[in-house]
């Protein structure tokens, strides 16, 4: 059987899988990123919305090749049509870009070939190699050939489905109210705003979740919706968006040219993302911002973690779970509080009716919130609803 020897095998060529496989390699780390598809970024599967602050922190340069849209600003509004306009003075971290992902993943997987990485198409993980207890690398299947690539460290950034970690022995079970189920449509010849993003959160809109309009540009916008997996039952996404998008005019003589299923999990990270010789990053991990779903800025930093921390186990020649956890404290420090407080305010925001959702987006239009996040935006509404974040305010 063919055999590839390397320090790093990096699973899945998403943005997480990406960063770790630039990183490790930039530190001088032979690197090996196999991806189980025929293409990295596609099919879509996100709604392509960023904000902007990360991108600095993460080492990446903004360019037009993946930038679809430029957003002004964002609009929150709410099952009765109350609204909350954003504009970017005063959103903050939270609106941004609309990708185009497809090439955003594309070029993140190009920085770690230039930094010296390889990468493996169409080569999907199947299990992980132990000898003598230790992990010591995967087995794989390249264009239909059984293979193993042996490493001192795996980084598993095989997305939401991630099952490498669980064979590593990793505990990476969500409970039904941290996932949520997605169903997007791309689109085209909208009526809609094109300059900003747009959520709608309510129970009758969108039970445990919120439906968005991200535009593109051109008449062009992904418009989906993201529900509770315990507020649902299967197939119910499409209802709610169907009865969206025919109730608004905006989208009267539009129609879908593509559609995105996909759950994103919104818990707060697992209780442990790295073990001995295996890290976890990204999605796999579980790092996603449970509010908003987003977890491509996640993703990359996790990388990002996983590759200088790999770099400094590389020169002690230790991969052990001591030895990797430096990461964890890492993306803790920079990232634990915010996703915890954010998966408090998830948990109780699916709780209320329509008619706490219409007066909490009222109350927040008319309230002066220099900078618009969560954690501002929380901290208005403990003013005058302190039950939605009873619990959790000493996050706030
Ligand atoms: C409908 C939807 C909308 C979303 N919208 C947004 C948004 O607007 N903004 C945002 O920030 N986030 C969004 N997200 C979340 C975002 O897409 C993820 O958080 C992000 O892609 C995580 O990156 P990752 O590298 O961890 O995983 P992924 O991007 O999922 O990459 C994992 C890669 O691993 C590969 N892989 C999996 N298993 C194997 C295997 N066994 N062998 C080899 N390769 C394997 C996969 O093919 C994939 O390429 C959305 C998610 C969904 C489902």
């Amino acid at each position: 059987m063919r055999t590839i020897e390397c320090d790093v095998v990096v699973v899945g060529a998403g943005p997480g899988g990406s960063m770790a496989a630039k990183y490790c390699a930039q530190g001088g780390l032979d690197t090996v990123m196999i991806e189980k598809k025929h293409e990295i970024g596609a099919p879509l599967r996100c709604a392509e919305g960023v904000s902007k602050k990360w991108l600095a922190e993460v080492g990446i340069e903004p360019d037009p090749v993946w930038i679809r849209a430029d957003m002004v600003g964002a609009v929150i509004k709410s099952p009765s049509g109350y609204a909350f306009k954003l504009d970017e003075s005063k959103a903050g971290s939270e609106v941004g870009y609309v990708l185009e992902r497809h090439l955003f993943d594309k070029a993140l997987a190009r920085d770690a070939v230039k930094a010296g990485a390889r990468i493996m198409m169409r080569t999907y993980c199947t299990d992980v190699i132990r000898e003598a207890g230790k992990l010591v690398g995967i087995r794989a299947k390249s264009m239909g050939e059984p293979m193993e690539i042996r490493a001192k460290c795996i980084v598993a950034a095989d997305g939401f489905e991630s099952q490498v970690g669980r064979w590593a022995g990793i505990d990476t079970k969500l409970a039904l109210n941290d996932l949520c189920s997605c169903l997007q449509y791309r689109m085209v010849n909208c009526d809609a705003d094109m300059e900003y993003c747009e959520f709608i959160i309510g129970r009758s809109v969108a039970p445990g979740g919120y439906l968005w309009i991200f535009p593109k540009g051109g008449g062009i916008a992904n418009v989906g919706i993201g529900i509770m997996g315990t507020m649902a039952k299967s197939g119910e996404a499409k209802t709610y968006l169907d009865k969206f998008i025919s109730d608004d005019p905006r989208f009267k003589k539009s129609q879908a040219v593509e559609t995105v299923g996909g759950f994103v999990s919104t818990c707060p990270g697992l209780d442990c993302a790295v073990d001995d010789n295996i890290i976890l990053v990204g999605d796999a991990a579980r790092i996603i911002d449970p509010i908003t779903g987003g977890g491509i800025c996640h993703a990359c930093r996790t990388g990002m973690y996983a590759g200088q921390v790999l770099t400094e186990c590389a020169k002690k020649g230790d991969f052990s779970k001591g030895a990797l956890m430096p990461y964890e404290k890492m993306w803790r420090d920079r990232m634990e509080d915010k996703l915890y407080r954010n998966w408090m305010a998830k948990e109780r925001l699916a709780e209320l009716d329509d008619e706490t959702i219409d007066e909490l987006v009222r109350l927040i239009s008319t309230s002066d919130i220099k900078e618009v996040n969560v954690y501002n935006l929380l901290k208005v509404i403990k003013e005058k609803f302190p039950k939605v974040v009873e619990g959790f305010e000493d996050l706030i």
